[in-house]
């Protein structure tokens, strides 16, 4: 029997992160991609020496940790910058990666929270691909109410993210996400044991 795989994605306030702990609850095994890229390059790692090496003492803040803004900044405006940072992080987010998918049971329900799946063109990837969607006047709110984000800062996130549409030509489900978080709640429970439950067993990829 083989674990299957479950992409989820959506833009930047779109409700991820809440379906993905429901999704835990229900007894999904949750990677987490963006916590897996914070973990590479905490301080100590051999992730953020390379990036010492390649960017410079001025990436490193008094407490040996990164300086994520300047990072950026500095790949903002320099492809080839941004091409050394991803073959230096991706490699070992790839081999993280593999490790926590070696420890899972082997008929696992694993879930793939992705933020950038469709912007990297990651669909293919999985056995089923949910896309978490509110409109964007909702993101803003609730990133500003929630999140503490400006509205400035929160507009320019989702504009420089995937559109709805390139997510919906991926998306075997879409879960609309401008109702209660009870709503949504509910929602996640009828995408487990409808769409989900019923692939524990079926599925004949690795
Ligand atoms: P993402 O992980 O996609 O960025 P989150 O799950 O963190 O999004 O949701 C963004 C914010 O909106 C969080 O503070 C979350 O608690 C809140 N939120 C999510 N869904 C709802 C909802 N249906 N109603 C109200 N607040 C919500």
């Amino acid at each position: 029997m083989s674990a299957v795989k479950i992409g989820l994605s959506g833009g930047i306030g779109s409700g991820k992160s809440t379906v993905s702990a429901r999704l835990a609850e229900l007894g999904a095994v949750i990677i987490d991609a963006d916590r897996i890229a914070r973990e590479v390059v905490e301080p100590g790692t051999e992730g953020l020496a390379a990036l010492r090496a390649r960017f410079g003492d001025e990436i490193i803040d008094a407490d040996g940790a990164l300086i994520r803004p300047r990072l950026g900044q500095i790949v903002f405006s320099d492809p080839q910058a941004l091409a050394d940072l991803n073959a230096i992080t991706h490699p070992l987010i790839g081999r993280r990666t593999a490790e926590l998918l070696a420890q899972a049971p082997a008929d696992a329900v694993i879930v793939h929270d992705v933020p950038l799946l469709v912007e990297n063109g990651m669909h293919a990837r999985f056995d089923l691909v949910v896309i978490v969607h509110a409109s964007a006047q909702t993101r803003v709110r609730r990133l500003v109410e929630h999140r503490g984000m400006t509205e400035a800062d929160a507009l320019a996130r989702i504009a420089a993210q995937a559109t709805d549409e390139e997510r919906r030509a991926v998306a075997d489900v879409w879960l609309d996400n401008e109702g209660t978080a009870d709503d949504l709640r509910a929602a996640v429970d009828r995408l487990w044991s409808d769409r989900i439950r019923p692939l524990v067993g079926a599925t004949t990829s690795a």
